[in-house]
Formats: structure tokens, C-alpha cells, sequence
């Protein structure tokens, strides 16, 4: 099932369509944001330059920086009056990262979201269950704006309270899971308490999972977990919140609704576009975007893209899972390191949950990395042989497929402390220290 015929129309048409909307985007804000036509002047840049696609590199990137320095409206290009919508980023670390939606935005956000949910396989019939926060951040409102849009019945249950949500699910007979991968992992276990076979009490038979960095391991398991198909949902509130690139039945790599969203892969040290299926940072321009329209956005996240196509018929562009970001990258004794493939080694190691924390320290000049994890239920942490075992195998594992010398310490299950939303898997003592 495809939403929308652009889906699958020819490269040819999608990359047609993009060039005009790329050309009305650059019209606009240089008309409209003096912080762009600034840019603009600074290196003599004019929109009558953007003639082709690959123009797009002459365009200047935009950071959250540049956000937070015009907080809260600053870089809105229509009045007040015409925004309709206000969401923002949690801002843990100073001033929120706000964003507007015009009416036609919000169309959009729907439509994007539609094809999402028709991804997953969803219908009028179905039940949506939708354990993403509702509020500022753009996971709850996003999910349900979607589910609306292709008619199913839509269950608002935000995040926490967990046994309540499973008795919901339950009930009502959900058959569409939205949640975070980490709070439906945490729903699983929660679940099984109630025996072997509490599987039976559920109707569900997709899940649509975004909002944090996931392994191929986390995936199998929530997917094992609740026997149902794992749908990757990608998006940045800074683009449009959830809905940028989801993926489908036939593959693991998330196509991008690129008809909306123009993206590139960049090295994120010089800025220079990467060859296809290079890993990069991933850079996005939004195309249609009327209330807060950005060009070359820095995502910070690390992705490759191909144009391959892709067996569901779908001729849009897919870019990989989230592999890091530029920022949670670790130097671990000058080798690069992102946790999403330390989880991949533990994931396949014998024994252990991909509950797990990365802790990177100094010691005298030298770094050293510890990992906690914490075994499986059928493992008895008094047998001090298998134990020991197990920690090899995985200390041997990190070493030969990501040259790192780490410390591998086995805990006891459920010992390492649950974080209901985004999971804290990494402490970097090292920068605390400076
Ligand atoms: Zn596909």
C-alpha cells in the first residue's frame, strides 16, 4: 500500500518537483529573513544562482545554533497570525529549540504522516495505540495527526504509566504500536509477567518506533518481543517534527519523503557532500516549509543514503538507521566509536540484555572505556566460569570489530537504572573533568 502515486513516480519527476520548491525556498527567505539574506550578501550569493539541484552547495548550512540565537520567532517568515501551531525541542541544555507551523504546514506534517502510517500497513480498521508524549515535543501530536489522516481510530495514551497503557492495548485491541523502541522494550517486560504465552493477549501487528538511535539488535528484539513488524520513523522538530523518512515493508533503510525534504550526506568536518552510500552527517532542506522555512539544515546525525530501488515499488530515495551523532561520537584512544555500534556487538553476544551503559573515563593520559551490562534472566550470576566467559567473548568482539580495548562488566538483570523515555546510555567522565 502507497499513500501518495509521488512515492513511486520516476527520479526524474521527484527531482523536477524538488528544483522548483527548492527555487520558491530560497525566493522566500531571502525576501523574508534578514538572517538569511545577510548570508546571502556575505558571499554574494543571489536566488537567481540556484539553477539546478546540485546549486544547493552553494547555499550556507543552518545550525541549532542559529535557531537559539533567534529564539523564540526570530527566524519565522510569516506573521503570528498565520502560525498555528508552536512545538520546541525539550532543551536540556539552555533555551528550547522553538518551531511554527502554518496551516499548510500542518497539511503537510498529516500527509507525510499518512504515508508513514500506510507504511506500516495501517487502515481505517485499525487501532492505533500512540505512547508518545503528547505536549511540545513532536512525537505525540505528529503520530496522531497521521493515524487521523488514514481514518483509524486513534488511542491518545501519551508516555509512562505502563501497566496501564498494556491494559489499554489489551482492551481496546490495539493493532498499531507508537512508541519510543526503549518504552516498548520496557512494555514487553512489563508484559511478560504475566507468563510465557502473554503474547495472546494482544492484537497488535506493527509498530511504528522513532525518536532515539536504535541497532538492528534493539530492533529484532522489540519486534521479537511483541511479534510484530518494526517500522523506523525518522524526523527532527527543527524539519517538521516525526515524518521525514519512514521505513516499509521490504527493507530496513527509510525512504525520505523527499518531495518535502531535500537531504544530502556531508563530512561533517569540511562540509563537502560524500560519495552515495558514504556514511555523513545528514543535512536536510525542508521544501514546502512556510512558517519557519530553513536551508541546509545540520541534523548532527550520522546516516548514508541510496538510490537504489527498493523492492515496495517506492522510488524515493533511503537513507540507513541513525548509526550516531556527530556530537555522542566517542575518540576512544583516537579510534572513532558511536554507541549504536557497541549495542550491535552486544546484541549479538550470548548471555546478556541490550540493557547496557557506556562509561568512558581517563586514566593518567589514556582513555579507558567500561561497559555495564546486564545479563539475561536465565544466566546465574554465581557461576563465576560462565560469567567470565561471557565477558571475554564480548570484550574479544568490541576489539576485533571496532578496535577498542573496553572493560566489560557483567551486572545483575534489571540493576542498571531504566529511563522510561530517551534511554542514557553513555557517561563521558572525561568531559565533566575539563
Ligand atoms: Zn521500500
Amino acid at each position: 500500500m502507497i499513500w501518495n502515486k509521488i512515492e513511486s513516480s520516476p527520479r526524474e519527476t521527484i527531482e523536477q518537483l524538488q528544483l522548483s520548491r527548492l527555487k520558491d525556498t530560497v525566493q522566500r527567505v531571502y525576501a523574508l529573513t534578514p538572517f538569511y539574506r545577510h548570508k546571502f550578501e556575505q558571499t554574494g550569493i543571489k536566488p537567481e544562482d540556484i539553477a539546478s539541484l546540485k546549486d544547493i552547495k552553494k547555499l550556507p548550512f543552518t545550525t541549532k545554533k542559529d535557531l537559539r540565537a533567534h529564539y523564540p520567532f526570530g527566524l519565522f517568515t510569516v506573521p503570528m497570525s498565520e502560525v498555528v501551531r508552536i512545538h520546541s525541542s525539550s532543551g536540556t541544555t539552555g533555551k528550547p529549540t522553538v518551531v511554527g507551523y502554518t496551516r499548510s504546514d500542518m497539511e503537510v506534517w498529516d500527509e507525510v504522516m499518512a504515508r508513514v502510517f500506510t507504511m506500516a500497513g495501517t487502515t481505517a480498521e485499525d487501532i492505533v495505540h500512540n505512547g508518545y508524549g503528547y505536549g511540545l515535543f513532536t512525537g505525540g501530536l505528529g503520530m496522531h495527526n497521521g493515524a487521523q489522516k488514514v481514518g483509524a481510530t486513534i488511542v491518545p495514551a501519551s508516555s509512562g504509566f505502563t501497566e496501564r497503557q498494556l491494559m489499554l492495548m489489551k482492551d481496546f485491541g490495539a493493532t498499531i504500536l507508537a512508541v519510543t523502541p526503549s518504552f516498548a522494550l520496557h512494555m514487553a517486560e512489563v508484559a511478560k509477567k504475566a507468563g510465557p504465552d502473554y503474547l495472546k493477549d494482544y492484537k497488535l501487528k506493527a509498530g511504528i518506533f522513532g525518536a532515539e538511535p536504535t541497532s538492528k539488535g534493539l530492533k529484532e528484539e522489540v519486534s521479537k518481543a511483541w511479534g510484530i513488524d518494526y517500522h523506523e520513523v525518522y524526523g527532527l522538530s527543527e524539519i517538521i517534527g516525526p515524518g521525514v523518512a519512514c521505513s516499509c515493508k521490504k527493507s530496513d533503510l527509510l525512504h525520505v519523503f523527499e518531495d518535502h525534504f531535500f537531504v544530502e550526506i556531508i563530512d561533517p568536518a569540511t562540509g563537502e557532500e560524500v560519495p552515495e552510500g558514504q556514511r555523513g552527517e545528514l543535512v536536510i532542506t525542508p521544501l514546502t516549509k512556510q512558517a519557519l522555512p530553513l536551508l541546509r539544515y545540520r541534523t548532527g546525525d550520522i546516516t548514508s543514503i541510496t538510490k537504489e530501488p527498493c523492492r515496495c515499488g517506492r522510488t524515493m530515495l533511503r537513507m540507513e538507521s541513525i548509526v550516531g551523532r556527530t556530537d555522542d561520537m566517542l575518540i576512544i584512544g583516537g579510534v572513532n566509536v558511536y554507541p549504536s555500534q557497541i549495542e550491535h556487538v552486544i546484541s549479538n553476544a550470548y548471555g546478556v540484555t541490550l540493557n547496557y551503559q557506556i562509561i568512558a573515563d581517563k586514566k593518567g593520559y589514556l582513555d579507558k572505556l567500561e561497559i555495564h551490562i546486564e545479563v539475561s534472566d536465565e544466566i546465574v550470576c554465581d557461576n563465576v566460569a560462565q560469567m567470565e566467559n561471557i565477558k571475554k567473548s564480548i570484550q574479544a568482539a568490541l576489539l576485533s570489530n571496532l578496535y577498542i580495548n573496553a572493560t566489560v562488566r557483567l551486572v545483575e538483570p534489571r540493576s542498571i537504572e531504566r529511563s522510561m523515555g530517551k534511554a542514557v546510555r553513555i557517561i563521558d567522565k572525561r568531559k565533566s573533568d575539563e
